[in-house]
């Protein structure tokens, strides 16, 4: 028991310095600086950090919220982000089940683990760069789109990648249809790459759920009047969420649902 919670906090920890770079990825890629051994400097007064000011969700929370040298205020997103990444990788951590003992972790639990810390952290920076820029970087996309097929040719899941085509059509199809109006090429790649991701029939509870958070969302936005209607969101943020929920619930969703209906 101690073990695994010894576990648990390194991967908080690691999540939480993961979280940390890809804050620093999402600005580094729309600014076009070096995404590797770039030094993070303040965006307003561009002096260089040390590591006192990078101490994930600390710092901000010691200098709350603002930069020590000139005080402006810094984004919200810096903390959330590496918070989120170090709750996502503690649950992907016990989802998958992971055993504490090293020794005993085959080399396959190891490379699975991995794939679905770095799937993660795919979802996060998709939901923080288009909901900020609206836009879902190919420099993140299709690698990810490219380590996973890798990933599951190597483990013969043919099916998957069926999968993730289809999910990929899907959304050419609703593009097709609504004549590019709201979605754009980014929410393809997404597309498939849930549909890799989680396979059939889980990408389907994926793609579902995030339609159901996007209409609530557009509604509550409509309804506070912060959006007219016909007014376009980023959608990338709620396939990021629906794909992590049925990371977690797909399954039970499925079986919830059809039980439901065929009762
Ligand atoms: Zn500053």
């Amino acid at each position: 028991m101690e073990e695994i919670s010894l576990f648990v906090v390194t991967v908080f920890v690691v999540g939480l310095l993961v979280g940390s770079f890809l804050n620093a990825l999402i600005y580094r890629l729309k600014s076009g600086e070096k995404i590797l051994f770039s030094r993070s400097h303040c965006l307003k007064c561009n002096r260089v950090l040390t590591w006192l000011d990078l101490i994930p969700v600390f710092s901000w929370l010691i200098l709350r919220g603002r930069c020590r040298y000139c005080c402006s205020p810094i984004s919200i997103q810096y903390p959330l982000v590496e918070l989120s990444t170090a709750l996502l990788f503690v649950f992907v951590f016990i989802g998958l089940g992971a055993k504490p003992a090293p020794i005993a972790v085959e080399i396959m639990d190891l490379v699975t683990l991995g794939f679905y810390l770095f799937s993660a952290a795919v979802f996060i920076v998709v939901f923080a760069y288009d909901l900020r820029y609206g836009l879902i970087p190919d420099k993140v996309i299709l690698p990810a789109i490219v380590i996973g097929v890798l990933y599951k040719s190597f483990l013969g899941r043919w099916e998957d990648l069926l999968s993730g085509l289809g999910a990929g059509l899907f959304f050419l199809a609703i593009i097709w249809l609504t004549k590019g109006k709201g979605m754009g090429g980014g929410d393809v790649k997404l597309g498939a790459f849930i549909g890799l991701l989680l396979g059939w029939p889980n990408a389907l509870a994926g793609l579902y759920l995030s339609f159901v958070l996007g209409a609530i969302v557009s509604l509550g936005l409509i309804a506070t009047r912060r959006k007219k209607f016909g007014q376009t969101i980023p959608f990338g943020p709620f396939l990021a969420v629906g794909a992590i929920m049925a990371m977690f619930y797909g399954n039970w969703l499925i079986d919830w649902y059809f039980n439901a209906i065929l009762r």
